[in-house]
């Protein structure tokens, strides 16, 4: 069977989902192909930090609408250490932006809800995505579909299928540069059902390592500790888990932890990533796709919301006016947020976890760094600027 469509978009994750709808906006035909259910899809739980510029896109394009009503806005942070907290006031340092907290899911549903409203068209469970032509101004999609195979001809393809996508893949490994960095750490994640410890997030650097309170509802907490990347989470009771949290984030006024069942466990590894050029030809990759980050900075899905807006502007701007120059600026335009990023998520990972083989001189380093941090208006001023995220046109 054979389709067509302008763009074919693979992958239904932020970057996928959003571009279509961009898309949409500006008239654009496009199919979005997705190998998992629409169920399993919203049901992930990954992210959950916006930042303000993707929350005023949201917003702009009328998809706030619940984020608005269940999400929870966020105006600091805190950075704890030495038995301390140190409020970062992001709204106070940024001119009055600040973050959203709502689930990477809950996002999800409100873009499949419109995309489908919309009459645009979604094909989950897909099997066997395979891309051709690339090079040449006739890309094609191969797939299987309700055990039909199928071809979709278009004139461009959007690589929104994450890190293990297959777009990234179909570049020539001499058409490309790939920077990558792996941590000597992961990150040991729990949803507990409890009330908020605290109303903004915590990051806490500490003797045991990197501990982070996180929150996803009033009922149900996120926390997260630094952990071996290759250890089996089979080998953390709950009791070890908590108990581990509770040293960590011990303060010397005695704050207190709420704790509850926990309802879910994982471990996850962590890396930088960055491939050179984000494009090859009519392929365009957008999101973890293209690069990942460490999420000490909370960054991947707004870096992927940052990508696909620059591609819909340089694809309406192809469509309408004939002009091909954005599309020929979109790896360099967007490589400059995806480095000032990979910087920021480096940099708030290097400074809060214990590494293996740091030494004395190493732990003062990184103890005078978060001194500076919360000490100098001009230091803090930098964290918050870059946790808020720097405006999409940047
Ligand atoms: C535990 C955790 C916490 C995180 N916290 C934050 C945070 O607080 N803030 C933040 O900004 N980011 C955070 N991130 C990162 C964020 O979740 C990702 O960066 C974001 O999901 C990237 O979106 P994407 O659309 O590029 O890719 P994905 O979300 O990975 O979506 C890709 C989609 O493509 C589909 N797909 C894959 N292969 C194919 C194929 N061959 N054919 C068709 N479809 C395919 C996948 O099933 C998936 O649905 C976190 C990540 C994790 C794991």
């Amino acid at each position: 069977m054979q389709m067509r469509t302008r763009v074919g978009i693979i992958g239904a994750g932020p970057a996928g989902l959003l571009l279509s709808l961009l898309l949409l906006r500006e008239g654009i035909d496009s199919i979005v192909l997705e190998i998992r259910s629409r169920e399993e899809i919203e049901a992930t739980i990954r992210a959950g930090v916006l930042e303000q510029g993707t929350v005023d896109l949201l917003n702009e394009m009328g998809l706030g609408t619940r984020m608005q009503r269940e999400g929870a806005l966020h105006h600091g942070i805190e950075l704890r250490f030495d038995g301390e907290g140190h409020r970062i006031n992001f709204t106070e340092l940024t001119n009055g932006r600040a973050i959203m907290l709502y689930p990477q899911h809950e996002v999800l549903k409100d873009l499949i809800d419109a995309r489908l409203k919309q009459d645009g068209r979604i094909l989950f469970n897909v099997e066997d995505v395979q891309v051709s032509n690339i090079s040449t101004d006739q890309p094609r999609i191969h797939f299987l579909h309700e055990g039909e195979q199928v071809e979709l001809r278009c004139d461009f393809i959007a690589g929104c299928d994450g890190f293990h996508g297959v777009s990234r893949a179909a570049i020539p490994t001499t058409e490309h540069h790939i920077f990558t960095r792996s941590y000597p750490f992961g990150w040991l994640g729990i949803l507990m059902q409890a009330p908020p410890s605290s109303e903004e997030l915590i990051y806490a650097y500490s003797e045991r390592g990197f501990a982070l309170v996180s929150t996803r509802s009033p009922e149900l907490q996120r926390l997260y500790i630094q952990c071996d990347p290759q250890d089996d989470i089979a080998n953390w009771s709950d009791e070890m888990i908590l108990a581990e949290l509770q040293v960590r984030l011990a303060t010397r006024d005695n704050w207190q932890l709420h704790t509850g069942p926990i309802t879910q466990k994982s471990i996850l590894a962590m890396r930088s990533f960055v491939i050179e050029p984000m494009r090859h030809g009519r392929l365009f990759l957008a999101g973890d796709a293209a690069h990942i980050v460490p999420p000490t900075g909370a960054k991947g899905l707004n870096l992927a919301v940052a990508d696909v807006r620059h591609l819909a502007r340089a694809l309406a701007r192809f469509y309408t006016q004939q002009q091909s120059d954005l599309l020929e600026a979109y790896s360099t335009t967007c490589l400059r947020r995806v480095w000032r990023t990979e910087h920021f998520s480096w940099w708030m990972t290097s400074m809060l976890h214990r590494f293996p083989d740091d030494d004395a001189f190493q732990q003062r380093l990184q103890r005078s760094q978060l001194d500076y941090t919360v000490r100098s208006r001009a230091a803090a001023a930098s964290l918050a600027e870059n946790y808020v995220g720097l405006p999409l046109d940047w």
